[in-house]
C-alpha cells in the first residue's frame, strides 16, 4: 500500500468502525494496534485452562445488537452469530427468589407481582418507541431529534437517579432489577442519569436483546478486521504509538485513545485551553475482573438465574446502592455488586463438554490493586450454594492490571470516562463537535467521545463522519 490517506491508532471496536467508515468512503486506511492482536475490548482467550474460551473484556452485547453501525455492516455474513439467552438478565435475592427480564414487557411484568403494572407503565412506551430512542442515544446529543416526544419521555425519566426512579416500585424485586441495570453506569444510584442507564439497558433487553457471541466476542473484532481488509485497509499489530511524530503522514489521523493518552502523544502541540479541558476529563471507578473454569453450570438457587446470560449479584437495591457508594468513598465493599456473565447457557463452544466458563467483575476505587475474587465468590455462593466446589481454575485482573492490559482503561475504568450528566453530553471536552481536536486532521474516536462506553462502534462511526465532512465539506460550506 502507498502512504495511507488515513491512519487509525487503536483497533478497538471504535477504531475499527472509524477505519471501515473511512475505507468505505474510498480512503486508504492503516490501523496501528499496540497489542499483539486486534480487537481492543473484543477479545477472547483461553485464560484459565485449555479448551475454556473466556471473553477478556466485553461479553454481553445489547449495544452491538442495537448499533446502527453494526446493523449496517452485516457481520453475520462474516461469521458473527449472536445467541440470545431465554432470560436477558436476572437478579437473585435471598430466599431462592429472583427478578428477571425475559421476553416482552408483559412477560417480565408478570414475574414482578405487586409491581407488574408500574413496570409496564414505565417500560411499555419506551419499548414501543425504541426505534426512535436508541439511535438518538447512540449519537452525540446535539440536535432536536426527529421524534422529540419519545426522546422527551425517555429523557424525563432517565435524568433521574435510579434511587428516585425506583420509588415507583413497591417490592424489592422490581427495585433490585432496576438497581442492577443502573449500576452498569458505575455511578452512585443517587446520581442524576444513573436511572437513564438502567432504563436504556432494560429497554434494549426488550427490544434488541442481551446476546452473547458464539465462540466469544473476538468474533466481532475478527469480522470487523475482515471487512476492513476487504476494503483494502491494513492492520499492523504490536505497534504501540508513543508520540504522534511516529505516525506516517496522512490526511486523517483517528485516535481510539483516552484523552490522557492523546495529551501524552501530542506533547506540547495542544493549545493550552484544549489541553486544560482534557485535563479536567473525569475517569470513573475501576473494575476487578475474575474468570473461572467451572466443572459445570453455576447452581443458582433461583430458577430464572439458571437461564440468564447475565446475572446481577448484589442483593436488594439498598445493598447495591451501598456497594456503589462505597466505591465513590474510596472503599472496597465487603459485599460488592457483581456483574456475572454465563455465556455457556446458550454457547456450548466456550468449554469442554459438561463444563462452563464464568465471567464477572465488580467496581472498585480507581487504580485499585486489591483482588476482589474472594468477595465476588462469596456473593455468588450466597445465591448459588455449592458454586465454590465447581471451581477448576480462576484468573483475576485487578483495576491496576486492567490499565496495564489496555492503556485506555485509566485506573481500570472500562467505560472510557465517568458517565456523569455532563460527560454524557460533552465528552471529552465542552465543544460542539466532540471528535475534532485543535490539531488539523486529528480526531478522537474512542469511548471517551459520545456516545461513550460499550461495544457499538458508534464513536468511531461519528468521528469518521466528522473527518469526511472536513475533507469534503458540503458545497454551502466551501469557500
Ligand atoms: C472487563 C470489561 C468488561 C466489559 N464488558 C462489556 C460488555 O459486556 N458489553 C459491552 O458492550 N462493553 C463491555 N465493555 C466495554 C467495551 O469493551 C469498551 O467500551 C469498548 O471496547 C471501547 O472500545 P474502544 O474502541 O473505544 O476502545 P478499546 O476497545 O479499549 O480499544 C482501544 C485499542 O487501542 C489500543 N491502544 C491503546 N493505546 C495505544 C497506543 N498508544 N498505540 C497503539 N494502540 C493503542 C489498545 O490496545 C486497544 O486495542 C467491557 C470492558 C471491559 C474491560
Amino acid at each position: 500500500m502507498s502512504a495511507p490517506d488515513a491512519v487509525v491508532v487503536g483497533s478497538g471496536p471504535n477504531g475499527l468502525a472509524a477505519a471501515i467508515t473511512l475505507a468505505r468512503a474510498g480512503l486508504e486506511v492503516e490501523v496501528f494496534e499496540g497489542a499483539p492482536t486486534a480487537g481492543g475490548g473484543c477479545r477472547t482467550e483461553e485464560l484459565t485452562l485449555p479448551g475454556f474460551r473466556h471473553d477478556v473484556c466485553s461479553a454481553v452485547h445489547p449495544l452491538a445488537a442495537a448499533s446502527p453501525f453494526f446493523l449496517g455492516s452485516d457481520l453475520s455474513a462474516r461469521g458473527v452469530r449472536l445467541l440470545y439467552p431465554k432470560v436477558a438478565f436476572a437478579h437473585p435475592l435471598d430466599g431462592r427468589r429472583a427478578a428477571a427480564v425475559r421476553g416482552s414487557v408483559a412477560q417480565t411484568a408478570a414475574g414482578l407481582g405487586a409491581d407488574a403494572r408500574a413496570y409496564s407503565r414505565l417500560m411499555s412506551p419506551l419499548v414501543r418507541d425504541a426505534a426512535s430512542i436508541v439511535p438518538v442515544v447512540l449519537a452525540p446529543l446535539r440536535s432536536v431529534p426527529a421524534h422529540p416526544g419519545p426522546m422527551a419521555r425517555f429523557g424525563l425519566a432517565g435524568l433521574k437517579p435510579a434511587s428516585v426512579l425506583a420509588r415507583r416500585f413497591r417490592a424489592d424485586r422490581a427495585k433490585a432489577l432496576l438497581a442492577g441495570a443502573a449500576a452498569h453506569s458505575m455511578l452512585p444510584l443517587s446520581a442524576p442519569v444513573s436511572g437513564g442507564f438502567g432504563l436504556l439497558l432494560t429497554l434494549l433487553a426488550h427490544s434488541a436483546g442481551w446476546p452473547v457471541v458464539e465462540g466469544g466476542s473476538s468474533a466481532i473484532a475478527d469480522a470487523l478486521v475482515a471487512e476492513l481488509l476487504s476494503l483494502g485497509g491494513r492492520v499492523s499489530t504490536g505497534c504501540r504509538i508513543g508520540d504522534l511524530a511516529e505516525l506516517p503522514r496522512a490526511r486523517v489521523i483517528m485516535l481510539d485513545l483516552s484523552p490522557r493518552q492523546f495529551a501524552r502523544l501530542a506533547g506540547g502541540r495542544l493549545p493550552g485551553r484544549y489541553a486544560a479541558g482534557l485535563g479536567r476529563f473525569r475517569y470513573g471507578p475501576g473494575v476487578c475482573k475474575v474468570d473461572w473454569a467451572l466443572d459445570g453450570p453455576v447452581p443458582w438457587a433461583a430458577e430464572a438465574c439458571l437461564r440468564a446470560g447475565t446475572v446481577h449479584v448484589g442483593g436488594t437495591l439498598a445493598e447495591v446502592a451501598r456497594s456503589e457508594s462505597d466505591i465513590v468513598a474510596g472503599r472496597h465493599p465487603d459485599r460488592p455488586f457483581c456483574l456475572v456473565a454465563q455465556p455457556g447457557v446458550v454457547d456450548a463452544s466456550r468449554a469442554p463438554a459438561g463444563r462452563q466458563t464464568l465471567w464477572a467483575y465488580c467496581h472498585v476505587p480507581s487504580g485499585s490493586t486489591v483482588s476482589m475474587a474472594g468477595r465476588i465468590e462469596a456473593q455468588i455462593e450466597r445465591f448459588a450454594p455449592g458454586f465454590r466446589d465447581l471451581i477448576l481454575a480462576r484468573v483475576v485482573r485487578t483495576a491496576a492490571e486492567m490499565e496495564q492490559h489496555n492503556p485506555n482503561y485509566i485506573g481500570g475504568d472500562i467505560n472510557g470516562g465517568a458517565g456523569t450528566l455532563r460527560q454524557t453530553v460533552f465528552r471529552p471536552t465542552l465543544q460542539w463537535n466532540p471528535y475534532r481536536t485543535p490539531l488539523r486532521g486529528i480526531y478522537l474516536c474512542s469511548a471517551s467521545t459520545p456516545p461513550g462506553g460499550g461495544v457499538h462502534g458508534m464513536c468511531g462511526f461519528w468521528a469518521a463522519r466528522a473527518a469526511l465532512a472536513d475533507l469534503c465539506p458540503p458545497p454551502s460550506q466551501r469557500r
